[in-house]
């Protein structure tokens, strides 16, 4: 499990190394790692390193989204070239072999050599981390299309959909000669969506109305990408707009170009393509249209139009504003009485670093516990079950024994993984303890901790030696309900008890049922089902009210219960509830539906019980 601080920009938060170790100190004897989306290059230091680090060492991610220091100053990020170096460097002495790299591209006065600036970086980046004896440092890389956003100074800045392709195509080209490169580029599609949507007025409503209509929506999924793209184009050709609607309108898209003339490109015939139009910047010019109203002015953030009027100016020249937390205010207008003042609180000291996570392998006590899966928990899988179990053990604080290695994970053990959709009334989960631990308090922590519908019926201590449940699981018995297809709804007369004992018998006296199995190495065998066939029987009415509801509650619905025993070992030979119903069908030569399946007790070897 992992503990994550999520914030947008969780290392502007002073105290996060205090914060962080405290955390971490406090999870000392936890299988759990703490993980930070993304944090600044230049405040990550041992600290940081420390309390992300350890045997679950998550990813690391730094974003120092420009590749130049010109670009960086530009954007006013703050990051020196030796900062980045430092704040890698450090990641690579503590162990981290791979680092995440975000950048964007098409930022406003940003050059070719910028945009090869980003490759340069990587490849200046892993030259210096390079230790002899040591992994190349590698990085993947995330490349996206700067958006500019409202209220921001770049709120003016035109961006360009053939330009981000053309960026991005010479920097592909780039990456291809630096090893240890994985890139990932966001699609241009996807960001002419967020840039026709993050500065719109009010005729947006009608377009994102009907975009969602023609089934635009969760547009940031590659597999929803087409669709979502499709039906923003036309919506937007619907309401009579372009891509570049606003630039088409009033121009001011283009007022940071090299030029001040208005856009030649306003009478272009290829207004449907989401290309706003933009050139490079090669000096900075005022414009009067940034005067002009902007759809978004009626909104107050507080920060004065004129200050960002007078900070994209300032970016332009490449003029770093400093951080008005620590140094000097540029009057940017958010401090005052309505918003209150910029008040930085000294962080407190960082607590000593305690170590990391040791996990605890001794094995003192061993625990069989009989469970079931009920209710809605018949939807959750077997790999989450073996979560469930964790997060359990751990909420009860039951001092429960690790595995070594790499990745320690929990002494927890399931006997056997049951289907998707199945209730169980007789499921086994084995635990390994580090200390000995009273079996009704065990059994009383664990429920406590546990759904109701996941209810634990008993625990017994078995020998510290003893196979596990794993190992000695032989058979198991089911309940399934099932239901008889015809052909068409007039044949749909309701078969009696006979019919169905009379296929059972079959099915019984069978000596050989084949069915087609395709091994993982994919090879073909024919596996005769009999031999793992054990007992089979029609359930009667009497016998039927004792099952639980999650079985009996499809008893109106089927035409009949049956119960059967059958081989569930964990070398692969075991008979599906599916495949009783193919047994069936071969002997009554008709097709049955697979209402449902219960479980409701597994059988294990009494050789190796103890
Ligand atoms: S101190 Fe307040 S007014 Fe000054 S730049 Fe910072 S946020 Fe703006």
């Amino acid at each position: 499990s992992s503990f994550l601080l999520l914030s947008l920009s969780c290392s502007d938060y002073l105290a996060l190394p205090a914060v962080g170790m405290e955390i971490k100190n406090r999870l000392k004897d936890e299988n759990i790692s703490l993980s930070l989306p993304s944090q600044r290059v230049d405040r990550f230091d041992e600290n940081i390193a420390n309390i992300l680090g350890g045997n679950r060492q998550g990813s690391l991610t730094f974003a120092p989204e420009a590749g130049t220091q010109r670009m960086r100053d530009i954007i006013n990020k703050g990051l020196t070239n030796e900062e980045l170096l430092r704040g890698v460097k450090t990641a690579h002495e503590q162990g981290w072999d791979k680092v995440k790299l975000y950048f964007m591209i098409g930022l406003p006065g940003e050059t070719d050599i910028d945009v090869l600036g980003i490759a340069e970086t990587i490849r200046w980046l892993q030259q210096e981390c390079s230790t002899p004896g040591r992994r190349k440092l590698s990085f993947n890389v995330t490349i996206s299309n700067f958006t500019p956003k409202p209220h921001t100074p770049f709120q003016w800045h035109s961006v360009s959909t053939s330009e981000f392709e053309r960026k991005q195509k010479l920097l592909r080209q780039e990456f291809r000669t630096i090893r240890g490169l994985k890139a990932n580029f966001t699609d241009v599609r996807l960001s002419a969506m967020e840039d026709f949507v993050g500065r719109g007025d009010r005729r947006l409503s009608v377009v994102i109305r009907r975009a969602w209509e023609l089934g635009a929506g969760m547009d940031a999924w590659w597999e929803s990408l087409d669709r979502a793209f499709a039906a923003w184009t036309q919506a937007i050709a619907e309401s009579g707009l372009t891509w570049k609607y606003r630039q088409v309108e009033s121009g001011e898209w283009n007022l940071i170009e090299g030029t001040s003339q208005p856009n030649s490109s306003l009478n272009s015939n290829s207004a449907n393509q989401p290309e706003n139009s933009s050139a490079l910047i090669e000096k900075p010019i005022p414009h009067p249209s940034l005067d002009a109203p902007l759809s978004w002015d009626h909104i107050d953030t507080g920060i004065d139009k004129q200050w960002l009027k007078a900070d994209l100016q300032r970016a332009l020249e490449a003029a770093v504003v400093p951080d008005c937390s620590f140094e000097g205010c540029s009057h940017c207008g958010v401090c005052g009485a309505d918003f209150g003042h910029n008040v930085v609180i000294q962080p407190l000291p960082i607590p000593q670093f305690e170590g990391h996570f040791k996990p605890n392998q001794e094995r003192v006590q061993r625990l069989r516990v009989w469970f079931g899966k009920q209710g809605d928990m018949t939807l959750v899988s077997h790999l989450d079950m073996v979560r469930l179990f964790d997060r359990a053990v751990r909420r009860a604080a039951l001092p429960i024994a690790f595995t070594g290695g790499f990745h320690p994970s929990p002494r927890i053990s399931i006997a056997n993984a049951l289907s998707l959709g199945a209730s169980s009334s007789g499921e086994i989960v084995d635990f390994e303890l580090t200390k000995t631990v009273d079996l009704a308090e065990f059994q009383e922590k664990l429920v406590a901790a546990l759904p109701a519908d996941v209810p634990i019926y008993r625990v017994e201590a078995i020998a510290p030696t003893a196979a596990s449940a794993t190992k000695l699981l032989e058979r198991a018995e089911y309940y399934i309900a099932v239901h008889a297809l015809t052909d068409s709804p007039s044949d749909a007369t309701p078969l009696l008890a006979a019919q169905w004992q009379d296929w059972i018998e079959m099915v019984k006296g069978a000596k050989e049922i084949y069915l087609e199995q395709t091994t993982k190495s994919g090879k073909v065998k024919q596996v005769n089902l009999c031999d793992r066939f054990f007992e089979l029987s029609l359930v009667g009415d009497a016998e039927c009210q004792n099952l639980p509801s999650d079985i009996l509650h499809y008893q109106a619905e089927s035409q009949a219960i049956l119960r059967y025993v059958g081989s569930c070992r964990n070398d692969g030979s075991l008979l599906r509830p599916e495949q009783i119903v193919f047994m069936l069908e071969q002997m009554a030569q008709r097709q049955f539906q697979l209402l449902h399946t219960h479980r409701s007790q597994l059988f294990l070897s009494s050789v190796g019980v103890e």
